[in-house]
């Protein structure tokens, strides 16, 4: 086969220096994650030629004998993964999946009751920019200020107050577990569908590390790629039955097909599809529980060290595989912090911190994740290396030379991609 680096070579030559800067860096990036070999050869494989509009045995063209079985493949094992009723492994990303799901259980201008992006939700919860917060009505819960745990007895008043379609929980920029059996008895008493977007902790989620919103949620949006270490992409898991309208001719499992396609997208990436089945596959082996406990546990190193040095926390640390660190504690805003990490090869983001003094562009917060150090295969004593080169790099604000070189160093021990 001719080689890339042959036909062209501008971008062979950026695929090659992006995979040193993955190689030499500290991805610290909360929803980032690396695939396996595996994953990634089927997701550059030959499925990406074949067009499938429809479902496995359902389509609008032939020749899909063999793409019905990856599919149903992907479809049969997520199902097994989360012990859903129904799953649609379609959605092209997570927003896709999410506009997909409003459009299944409600009207546009209908009401939406979701965790506020400020405090940790997603931009399609509602972000006046997305096109969530401009076809639907969005009302807003948070976290309390002394905690900064989700608020549920605000959630319940502005449920009974709003009587929305859907409540919405789930987040991106959260570090505490998610409780969602108090959200569904909310959901029920006000009449409402009850949906979870479990895009970050679906991982931690299959492994059985958080509490799983399958049994109480209506219908669960997730993406493929962050903790679940699939191909970039997104899933809808939901009942069979239509709780709440039970009587209409198609079942909620309907709804939600018929809202991927033909509602919202047109031919699907069999390819990604196929890898997803790949990454269901290797989260149902024993290994990816083994892989979801050290995520947890490297995250609470990095948080045992950020409380040692004095650094706000927000919510007080994690349960799950995200931290997020308020910087303007250290004088700093999130904007310069993530530059100076950058600079010593440690990659973050970003991020309001509830009740923000700052902008979005210039947030007091960053966000802290675990999951792709730990696939690369870091544990306890490198994750305080880091931790320690992090918290110096940000109180003496000057990133070094010589901890970008121990950055560079101490990655170079766990190889990525050693075939590529
Ligand atoms: C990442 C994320 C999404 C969006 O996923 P994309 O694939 O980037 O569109 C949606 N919801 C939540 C909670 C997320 O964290």
């Amino acid at each position: 086969m001719p080689k890339l680096e042959n036909i062209d070579a501008e971008i062979s030559e950026i695929l090659n220096k992006e995979l040193d800067r993955q190689r030499q860096g500290a991805e610290m990036i909360a929803s980032e994650n690396f695939v396996s070999s595996a994953i990634l050869e089927v997701a550059g494989s030959v499925l990406t030629n074949k067009y499938a509009e429809g479902y496995p045995n359902k389509r609008y063209y032939g020749g899909n004998e063999f793409i019905d079985q990856s599919e149903q493949l992907a479809i049969d094992r997520a199902k097994k993964l989360f012990g859903a009723e129904h799953a649609n492994v379609q959605p092209h990303a997570g927003s896709q999946a999410n506009m997909e799901a409003y459009f299944a259980l409600a009207e546009l201008g209908d009401t939406i009751l979701g965790f506020s992006l400020d405090h940790g939700g997603h931009l399609t919860h509602g972000h006046s920019v997305n096109f969530s917060g401009k076809f639907y009505n969005f009302v807003h819960y948070g976290v309390d200020k002394e905690k900064e745990l989700i608020d549920m007895d605000q959630v319940r008043n502005l449920a009974r107050k709003h009587k929305p379609k859907i409540i919405l929980a789930g987040a991106s920029a959260y570090s505490r577990s998610i409780d969602f059996v108090p959200f569904a008895e909310i959901a029920k008493e006000v009449g409402a569908y009850l949906m979870v977007d479990m895009a970050h902790i679906a991982g931690l989620v299959a492994a059985g590390l958080h509490p799983d919103p399958v049994p109480y949620a209506d219908v669960v949006t997730t993406t493929t790629h962050k903790t679940l270490r699939g191909p970039r992409g997104a899933m809808i898991l939901s009942r069979t039955e239509d709780r709440l309208r039970p009587a209409d001719k198609k079942n909620l499992a309907r709804k939600i097909d018929s809202a991927v396609f033909p509602g919202m997208q047109g031919g699907p990436l069999e390819h990604i599809i196929a890898a997803k089945a790949v990454a269901f596959g290797e989260a149902l082996k024993p290994e990816f529980k083994t892989y979801q406990a050290q995520v947890i546990k490297n995250c609470k190193t990095l948080e045992n060290n950020f409380r040692e040095a004095g650094i706000r926390m927000v919510s007080d640390g994690t349960d799950n595989h995200l931290l997020m660190i308020d910087v303007s504690t250290i004088g700093l805003d999130g904007k310069e912090a993530e530059t100076l990490l950058d600079k010593v090869n440690i990659f973050t983001n970003k991020n309001m911190i509830p009740f923000d003094k700052g902008t979005p562009v210039r947030p007091s917060g960053i966000r802290l994740g675990t999951a792709a150090l730990t696939t690369r295969g870091l544990k306890e004593p490198e994750i305080e290396l880091i931790a320690s080169i992090m918290i110096k790099t940000l109180k003496e604000k000057k990133a070094t030379k010589e901890s970008k070189e121990k950055i560079i160093e101490l990655m170079k021990q766990f190889e990525l991609y050693p075939e590529l």
